[in-house]
C-alpha cells in the first residue's frame, strides 16, 4: 500500500513538476496594481488546475443534491430494484472517487506550493527594487506583506471554488430537483437563498471594518505592550509602573469593545441565519404535511427528498457565512499586499544593458555635470543635493571626502553604484556611463565598506563568504587575517556551541563589538576584490586595538584599486592621494593632503588643525 502511494505521488511529481512550475526564474513582468488585475496574475498560471478544482467541487455538490433526489426516488418506489442499487452504488462511488482527487490536489498540489509560488514571486520583485525603496519601508513589514499575501490570495481561491462554488452548484441542483418535483415546494429555498444573500451583504462589510479596527486596536496595544516592556528599566528609574499599567489596560479595554462590536455582529448575523434556517425547514415541512394529504407516497417521496436536502443547506449555512467574510478579511489583506509590493522600481536595467567588467584594472571614474535630487517628484523649487557637479577621479586614486554633516559625502559616494538615478548628467566608469551596464555587474565592480556593517544573522563563515561565494576556508581564513579578525573569530562560541568561523552572529549568536563587526566586514570585502572601493567610514572612536588594526586592514584593500572613501580619521586622511573638501554639494577645495593643510585659511587645514581624538569634527565651522 506504502509503495503504491509513493509510487503515485511520483508520477504526479514528474508529471506536474511542481518544484519547476512554482519557482520558475522566468524574467519578472510588473505587477499589476489593482486588486484583482493582481489575483488574476498569479491564478493566471494555475488556471487550468483551479478549473479542474472547480470542476471537481461542482460535480461533489450535484452529487449530494443527487443522493435526496434517490432517497425521495427510493421512497417513491417503495421497494429496491437492481438498477437503483447499481445507481446507489454509482453515486457512491462517485462522490468517493471526486472526494479524493479534489483532497489530493489540496494537499499535494495547491497548500503546499501555491501560497510559497506566490511568496516567491513576491519576493523576487520586492528584492529588485532600489535602495531608496528600502530606505523608506521596514523590512519586517515587508516581510509581513510577503507572507500574508501569499497566504491570503491562496485562501481567497480556495474559499471562491471550494465553498462559495461548491453552495452555488449545489443549490443550483437543489433547485432543479424541487422544481421538477413541485414548484411550491422550491419556494422556501428560493426565498431563502435571495435572503441569505442580502443577509450577507449587509452584514459582511459591517463585520470587515469592525474587525480591522479591533485588529488595529490589538496592534496597537501589543505595540504598547513591548514598549512597556523593553522599556521596563525606565520605566522602574522613574516610578511609572502605575501610569504604564494604566496605558495597557486602556488599551485593553478598547480593545475589548471594538472586539465586542465585531463579535456583536457575528451574533446578529448568526441570529438572522438561524431564524432563516428555521424558517426553511418548517415551511418545507408546511408544505410537504399538505402534499402527504394530498397525494400521500408521492408526497412522501418528495418529503423523503425535501427535508434531508434541507437540513443539509442549514448545515451549510454557517460554514459559507464563515468562508465569505473569509474571503472579504483576505481581499483586505491582499489589498494592503498590492499598495506595499507593487510599487515600479525606479532604477532599472536598459533592454541592453551591457556587462561591465574592469577586470581587476582599477578604473577612472567621472562625474559629469550630475545634477541630483533625493525624490525626483518632489518640488522641484527645493534645491538639488548636488548641481552641475564635475569630479574626475583617475585610475587608481584614493580620493578622500570631507565636509561637514550634509555637504552630500555620502550622495557623491553612493551615486557610483546607481543607488538613485540622476536627475541629469552622467557617471561614467572608464567611460561607461553606468546607466547603460547592468546594474548587478556594476556593483560586482565594487567594494562598500561603510559605518553599519550590515552583517547576517549567520555564520562568520558564510558572512565572509558573501564578498566571493566559491571560497574555500583557507582563503577565508587568509582574508581574516588580513583584516585583524582572525584572533578573534577564533575565541568566540555562540549559545549553541558553534565556535569559531561556525559561530553565528546575532540575537541568539554572539554578539560582536562595532570594531569586530567591521573588521569582519573588511574581510568580506578583501574577498570580493573588485577594483572599486567605496569607504564611508565610521565618525565614532573604536576601541584602541581595534582602530588600529582596522587602519592596517583598510591600508591593506586600499592598494590597487580607484578609492572614494568618506573620510575621518586622520591616518586615513593621510593615506589618500587627493582630498577634496564638499560643501552644500560644492567641492570647496581640491589639493593633496599636503597642499590642503598649508592653505592659509583653508576649510581643511582649520578642521585638521581643531581635529581632536584622531578625528576630523565635521560638525565644526
Ligand atoms: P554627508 O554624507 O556629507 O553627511 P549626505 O550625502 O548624507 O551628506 O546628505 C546630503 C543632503 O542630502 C543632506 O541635505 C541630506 O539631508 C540629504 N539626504 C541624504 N540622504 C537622503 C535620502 N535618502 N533622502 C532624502 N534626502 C537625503
Amino acid at each position: 500500500m506504502k509503495n503504491i502511494i509513493k509510487y503515485i505521488i511520483t508520477a504526479l511529481d514528474n508529471r506536474f513538476r511542481p518544484h519547476d512550475r512554482f519557482f520558475n526564474q522566468d524574467d519578472l513582468v510588473p505587477l499589476p496594481t489593482t486588486l484583482w488585475a493582481f489575483i488574476w496574475h498569479f491564478m493566471r498560471p494555475m488556471k487550468w488546475t483551479i478549473i479542474g478544482f472547480g470542476l471537481m467541487q461542482g460535480l461533489a455538490a450535484v452529487l449530494i443534491s443527487v443522493l435526496f433526489w434517490y432517497v425521495g426516488e427510493l421512497v417513491k418506489e417503495a421497494h429496491y430494484t437492481s438498477a437503483m442499487l447499481w445507481l446507489g452504488g454509482a453515486i457512491l462511488f462517485g462522490r468517493f472517487f471526486i472526494s479524493v482527487i479534489s483532497e489530493g490536489f489540496i494537499h499535494f498540489v495547491y497548500n503546499p506550493y501555491y501560497a510559497n509560488m506566490i511568496r516567491y514571486q513576491l519576493y523576487r520583485h520586492t528584492a529588485q527594487q532600489s535602495l531608496t525603496f528600502f530606505q523608506n519601508d521596514f523590512a519586517g513589514r515587508l516581510a509581513n506583506k510577503i507572507q500574508q499575501t501569499g497566504r491570503s490570495i491562496r485562501d481567497i481561491i480556495r474559499s471562491l471554488v471550494g465553498s462559495l462554488w461548491f453552495a452555488i452548484s449545489m443549490n443550483v441542483a437543489n433547485l432543479y430537483f424541487l422544481t421538477n418535483t413541485n414548484l411550491v415546494l422550491a419556494l422556501p429555498l428560493a426565498v431563502w437563498i435571495v435572503s441569505y444573500v442580502l443577509t450577507l451583504a449587509y452584514f459582511t462589510p459591517k463585520l470587515r471594518h469592525y474587525s480591522h479596527v479591533s485588529s488595529n486596536d490589538f496592534s496597537v496595544f501589543l505595540g504598547q505592550l513591548v514598549d512597556s516592556l523593553t522599556n521596563a528599566l525606565p520605566v522602574k528609574y522613574f516610578a511609572r509602573t502605575q501610569y504604564e499599567d494604566g496605558r495597557v489596560r486602556s488599551l485593553l479595554q478598547q480593545h475589548s469593545h471594538s472586539y465586542r462590536k465585531a463579535t456583536g455582529t457575528i451574533w446578529a448575523m448568526n441570529f438572522i441565519i438561524t431564524t432563516l434556517n428555521t424558517g426553511l425547514l418548517v415551511t418545507t415541512a408546511l408544505i410537504g404535511y399538505d402534499m402527504v394529504q394530498e397525494q400521500g407516497q408521492l408526497g412522501l417521496a418528495a418529503m423523503a427528498m425535501a427535508l434531508p436536502m434541507m437540513v443539509q443547506v442549514t448545515f451549510q449555512s454557517g460554514w459559507i457565512m464563515y468562508e465569505v467574510s473569509g474571503v472579504f478579511e483576505n481581499l483586505g489583506v491582499v489589498q494592503e499586499g498590492v499598495d506595499a509590493l507593487t510599487k515600479r522600481p525606479n532604477v532599472t536595467d536598459t533592454a541592453d544593458a551591457k556587462t561591465l567588467d574592469l577586470g581587476h584594472l582599477p578604473p577612472a571614474i567621472a562625474y559629469d555635470n550630475v545634477t541630483f535630487h533625493y525624490d525626483p517628484q518632489a518640488d522641484t523649487t527645493l534645491p538639488p543635493v548636488l548641481k552641475n557637479f564635475y569630479l574626475s577621479i583617475p585610475a587608481g586614486q584614493k580620493l578622500g571626502l570631507v565636509g561637514r554633516s550634509g555637504a552630500g559625502k555620502s550622495t557623491v559616494s553612493s551615486l557610483v553604484m546607481r543607488t538613485h538615478n540622476l536627475t541629469s548628467g552622467q557617471i561614467l566608469i572608464n567611460g561607461n556611463d553606468i546607466r547603460d551596464v547592468a546594474q548587478e555587474s556594476l556593483r560586482s565592480q565594487i567594494t562598500v565598506v561603510t559605518q553599519d556593517s550590515y552583517l547576517f544573522h549567520r555564520s562568520i563563515l558564510e558572512n565572509i563568504q558573501y564578498g566571493r561565494l566559491d571560497t574555500t576556508l583557507d582563503e577565508v581564513i587568509a582574508a581574516a587575517k588580513k583584516a585583524h579578525a582572525h584572533d578573534f573569530i577564533l575565541k568566540l562560541e555562540d549559545n549553541s556551541g558553534r565556535k569559531g568561523y561556525q559561530a553565528h552572529i546575532g540575537e541568539r549568536g554572539v554578539k560582536l563589538s562595532g570594531g569586530q563587526k567591521q573588521r569582519i566586514a573588511i574581510a568580506r570585502a578583501i574577498l570580493k576584490d573588485s577594483p572599486i572601493l567605496i569607504l564611508d567610514e565610521a565618525t565614532s572612536a573604536l576601541d584602541s586595538e581595534s582602530e588600529q588594526a582596522i587602519q592596517n586592514a583598510l591600508a591593506d584593500i586600499m592598494q590597487h584599486k580607484t578609492v572614494i572613501a568618506v573620510a575621518h580619521r586622520l591616518s586615513t586622511l593621510r593615506q589618500m592621494d587627493r582630498i577634496i573638501v564638499l560643501e552644500g554639494g560644492r567641492i570647496i577645495e581640491d589639493g593633496t593632503h599636503n597642499a590642503l593643510v598649508r592653505r592659509k585659511d583653508g576649510h581643511y587645514a582649520k578642521l585638521w588643525h581643531m581635529q581632536s581624538g584622531g578625528f576630523l569634527n565635521d560638525e565644526v565651522d
